[in-house]
């Protein structure tokens, strides 16, 4: 059974207030791009990846590739307007005999070894889709026009993550039924009738969108 990553790296991440796309920021020696690379390169159940590098940005993304050794990327395209474009792209080069792409944001460079094969086991018991999620610390509330519409079920909510597993065929025609719209990709398959499954998650998957995200992960990393 083949499977392929695609790696979306194209947002453009204005919060972090830089003079260039969040998966350049430096984390350490190298930019961030260069830790999600290497482990989903060292990742045993991973045959290859796809780049997606924020647009004019391909060059450096693949030389980064090469300077970290990350000899499963086969293709880097450059991203789109919004994640599901960029995802759209990745995809789109992934080889048709791939039986199973994972989509990874390069935003949560700290994938831990144990999370692909969890995602796998739940496609291999018959899922469409499976993701990684925690539970929700915080009392989440759905607000219309800065007034409480409603207290939702902190029980019934997870907090998801990437990397994101489905079967190939079934992201692809997710895919091709949406437009740009979609925070994450299991939205896509779910609106599309797909069964997705909740796997645990981990803490260390956190996704860097400020720079004290970075400095955690700096910490996580040290
Ligand atoms: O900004 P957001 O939290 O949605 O980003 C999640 C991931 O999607 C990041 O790794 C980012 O680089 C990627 N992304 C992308 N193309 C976009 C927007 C986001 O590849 N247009």
């Amino acid at each position: 059974m083949s499977v392929w990553a695609v790696l979306v790296a194209a947002g453009r991440g204005e919060r972090l207030g830089e003079d260039r796309p969040k998966a350049f920021v430096r984390l350490g020696e190298l930019p961030l791009l260069a830790e999600p690379l290497r482990r989903l390169d060292e990742c045993e159940w991973i045959d290859g990846v796809v780049l997606v590098a924020p647009p004019e940005w391909e060059e450096p993304a693949i030389l980064l590739a090469e300077e970290v050794g990350a000899s499963k990327v086969a293709a880097c395209v450059p991203g789109g307007q919004t994640r599901t474009d960029s995802v759209r792209a990745g995809v789109a080069e992934v080889p048709a005999e791939a039986a199973v792409i994972l989509v990874h944001d390069a935003a949560r460079p700290l994938l831990p070894p144990d999370v692909v094969p969890r995602l796998l086991e739940a496609l291999a018991q018959g899922a469409d889709g499976a993701v990684p999620g925690l539970p929700v610390a915080d009392t989440v509330k759905r607000v219309a026009g800065g007034l409480v519409a409603e207290t939702l079920r902190r029980e019934e909510l997870v907090a998801v993550q990437t990397p994101q597993a489905f079967v190939a065929g079934v992201l692809r025609a997710a895919l091709a039924r949406a437009g740009s719209e979609g925070t994450d990709c299991a939205s896509l398959v779910e609106a599309a009738g797909g069964r997705v499954v909740v796997v645990a998650g981990d803490e260390r998957l956190l996704k860097v969108t400020t720079r004290a995200d970075l400095d955690r992960v700096a910490a996580l990393l040290a």
